[in-house]
């Protein structure tokens, strides 16, 4: 597997790759790398004939406060993983090198960045939407995999690529759970044993608050005041938001019809967590 430091080298290496007949995978990550991230690496290693897997810890999309400098950062363990996945190439620039102190280009995906996560991270999707425009521009044509454990990024990701014609075919794939029910992140080190065992609350209100509308739930108020009544009955755990908007546009609908997506973020402790469930209900 080869290893890319160099913000320079990344181009080359994929031109030469392509200019080979090989079909491109890319996997954006911040490293710390788990199943969830291994699943995205072994279906892009399915699918695409070289894998490059970025790991880099985007100082953009982390406000002030955040745990920028104490978000996990193991490169040789990311290293062993993205190899043991499938992947072919790992990109692990520094970042000065990545965003020179002069860089002064932000990219805003407007409404979609802005609500939700947007609402209560200020400025985090643009500095994921800028990451992630930066690094098709290095990477060129090929297939990126994201997962929906994101799902407002995904969303984001997809704006951004048909708005500005990147060259890039966005797959998205299922979210890894712990047998318990807790989406895989690399955030979940961070908990507490008690803070753990309080997690799987997340995922269970979503998918009461999915099951609610398979019942026949027409009303989003009700939806979010279901799933907010069951996280906060968890007393390790206190909710940001939960909402079920439009799958496509992250509105608020009228009526719940449609594809939607219940999407919620928490924290236990000092620790933030996000989770999302898809629904679909016949018009
Ligand atoms: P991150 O390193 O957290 O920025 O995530 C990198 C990519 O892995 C993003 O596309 C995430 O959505 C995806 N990802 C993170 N956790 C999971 C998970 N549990 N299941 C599937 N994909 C995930």
């Amino acid at each position: 597997m080869q290893v890319i430091e160099r913000v320079a080298e990344l181009a080359g290496a994929l031109d030469a790759e392509r200019a080979a007949g090989h079909g491109v995978g890319l996997v954006p990550t911040m490293g710390a790398l788990h199943a969830g991230h291994a699943s995205l690496i072994a279906r892009a290693a399915r699918e695409c004939d070289v894998v490059a897997t970025t790991v880099f810890v985007n100082p953009l999309q982390f406000g002030p406060g955040e745990d920028y400098d104490a978000y996990p950062r193991h490169l040789d363990a990311d290293l062993a993983a993205a190899e043991k996945a499938g992947a072919t190439l790992v990109f692990a620039p520094g970042p000065a090198d990545m965003f020179p102190a002069e860089r002064r280009t932000w990219v805003h995906v407007g409404g979609l960045g802005d609500v939700l996560e947007g609402a209560s991270r200020p400025g985090h999707l643009d500095g994921v939407a800028t990451v992630v425009a930066k690094l098709f521009a290095l990477a060129g044509p090929c297939r990126a995999f994201f997962g929906d454990k994101d799902y407002q990024q995904l969303v984001v990701v997809r704006r951004l690529v048909a708005d500005l014609s990147f060259p890039v075919a966005v797959v998205a794939c299922p979210t890894v759970r712990d047998v318990d029910g807790l989406a895989l992140s690399s955030r979940n080190r961070y908990l507490g044993v008690d803070e753990r065992a309080a997690a799987p609350v997340l995922f269970r209100a979503l998918r009461a608050g999915a099951a609610s509308i398979l019942a026949g739930e027409l009303d989003p108020a009700e939806v979010s005041l279901l799933v907010a009544a069951i996280v906060e009955a968890e007393p390790l755990v206190t909710l940001d938001y939960a909402e079920v908007v439009d799958a496509a546009t992250l509105e608020v609908p009228e009526k719940l019809e449609g594809e939607l997506r219940l999407l919620l973020a928490a924290r236990l402790g000092a620790t933030r967590l996000v989770d999302n469930v898809g629904v679909r209900v016949p018009a």
